[in-house]
């Protein structure tokens, strides 16, 4: 059964791949929350029969969506898979997001390596 807590899942387009390959790698650890995530990327997640509620993709709003559900307290988590080589039009948008994190102290991976701290047996949800 799903608790309260809820996690956000963002992969800019050259970590997608990477993305999917985690959450399907521990599936069972993922659905012990309420999902939601920028519109690719959750449809990306929906394919794998995890459910998840599918925002604007990125460009068009996505990140500042998950921005201001943790502004509001609705978001407890963001595993947030960024291509540090990529260009976004919307890098205001990203900042914002970062920023909503670190303002409201919420845990924000941004990398296969912190992200599997997040989810082990001392990380996010005990
Ligand atoms: P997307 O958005 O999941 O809709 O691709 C992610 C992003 O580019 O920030």
């Amino acid at each position: 059964m799903k608790g309260t807590l809820t996690i956000a899942l963002i992969a800019h387009d050259g970590k997608k791949e990477a993305l999917v390959e985690f959450v399907a790698a521990n599936k069972s650890w993922f659905e012990r929350f309420n999902l939601v995530a920028t519109g690719t990327t959750g449809g990306r997640i929906a394919a794998l029969g995890v459910e998840v509620e599918r925002l604007a993709s990125g460009p068009l709003g996505g990140d500042a969506q998950i921005a201001a559900r943790i502004t509001e307290g609705e978001v407890h988590a963001v595993i947030f898979f960024r291509d540090p080589m990529g260009k976004h039009p919307h890098e205001p948008d990203i900042n914002m997001l970062l920023r909503q994190c670190d303002v409201h102290n919420i845990p924000l991976a941004t990398n296969g390596a912190t992200a599997r701290l997040l989810i082990g047996s001392h990380g996010f949800g005990g």
